[in-house]
């Protein structure tokens, strides 16, 4: 019997999915891992799992405890099932610049949302500090502190990391990912490096982010934004990202990304948001540096439905020089 026990237990396990055309096209096997199908709907649901579950076996989360995060939006969406699930209150804060999507499903799935104006991460107004100080601040509070707190990445050496190297039988060659926290990405290549140093990690980064620099220079040195991606891109090096074996980066515009989520929908029948974009973009460049006849797998992030209203709104891309065509 194969049977899920829980939400919990419903979280991971993705099916790793064929890109036909840009395999085609590419001469490569690009693979996405189908995060959109975790219960949450995102990537971040085995992060928000591995958080809390770290939290309850250190003690310090438990009956009458609250959890409390910073976050663009995926992160709290996994907490917040999570802890109807075993019956703790979540509050969560988000850049007021988030898609109005992502914070309705926060509200409907019943977190307390504080939406928050966007401040740079030196500023102590920054989303992520105020729910670190307000966790602090009140009884039995838990800040789960995505960014910095590596059951995050750990999530993903346990859970994504084996279950690719599962699915592909070790034949992979390289693995694209963009980065917010950079738990995606960082446990990831710890887990496929150990197994074969040979697989090539590459960070795939959108503009205004400052990894492409760090990745190829050591040092973090914003590129110029803005731009409409939500959820990844970052001024720093997080814990999680901070040490992790990725070789290479590369850089994805907002034009290259809104044609191939475009693409994707009318020629596959997928229907992305802007993250995939990035990464699928990030894996079209790593493949034809490759060359034919390797395997590339990468996230297939979150669906396009948290994006309606922006990247699926022609009039509201054209507001932004961005076209599909
Ligand atoms: N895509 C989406 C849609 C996300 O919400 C996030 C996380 N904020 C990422 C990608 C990046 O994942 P990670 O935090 O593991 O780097």
């Amino acid at each position: 019997m194969q049977i899920a026990t829980d939400f919990a237990d419903a979280v991971g396990n993705t099916p790793l999915i064929r890109l036909n055309r840009l395999s085609e096209e590419t001469g490569c096997e690009i693979l996405g891992k189908a995060e959109f199908m975790n219960p949450g709907g995102s990537v971040k649901d085995r992060a928000a799992l591995w958080i809390i579950r770290e939290h309850e076996k250190s003690g310090d989360l438990g009956p009458g405890g609250t959890v409390v995060e910073g976050t663009a939006g995926n992160t709290g969406i996994g907490l917040a099932h999570i802890c109807n699930a075993r019956g703790y209150p979540c509050v969560i804060y988000i850049p007021d610049n988030q898609s109005p999507e992502k914070i309705d499903i926060l509200r409907t799935i019943g977190a307390e949302v504080r939406p928050v104006p966007p401040a740079p991460y030196i500023d102590e107004m920054n989303y992520q500090k105020q729910a670190g100080r307000y966790a602090a601040s009140i009884p039995n509070g838990v800040w789960a502190n995505q960014f910095d707190n590596t059951a995050n990445r750990l999530a993903h050496y346990e859970s994504t990391g084996p279950e690719i190297w599962g699915q592909t039988n070790g034949k992979v060659d390289a693995f694209v990912s963009s980065v917010g926290t950079g738990g995606t990405l960082g446990g990831v290549a710890m887990f496929l490096k150990e197994r074969n140093p040979e697989v090539r990690t590459v960070l795939a980064d959108c503009m205004g982010s400052a990894l492409y620099s760090y990745i190829t220079t050591g040092e973090a040195v914003m590129s110029e934004g803005p731009s409409i991606t939500e959820g990844i891109g970052s001024s720093r090096a997080t814990d999680n990202l901070a040490g992790t074996p990725v070789d290479d980066a590369v850089q994805v515009t907002d034009q290259e990304m809104v044609v191939m989520v475009y693409r994707l929908l009318r020629e596959e029948g997928w229907f992305f948001g802007s993250s995939t974009g990035i990464n699928l973009c990030g894996t079209a460049k790593v493949a034809r540096d490759l060359g034919p006849g390797h395997v590339i797998v990468t996230m297939l992030c979150d669906s396009g439905a948290k994006y309606q209203s922006r990247l699926f709104d022609r009039a509201w891309l054209a507001e932004r020089g961005l076209s599909p065509d």
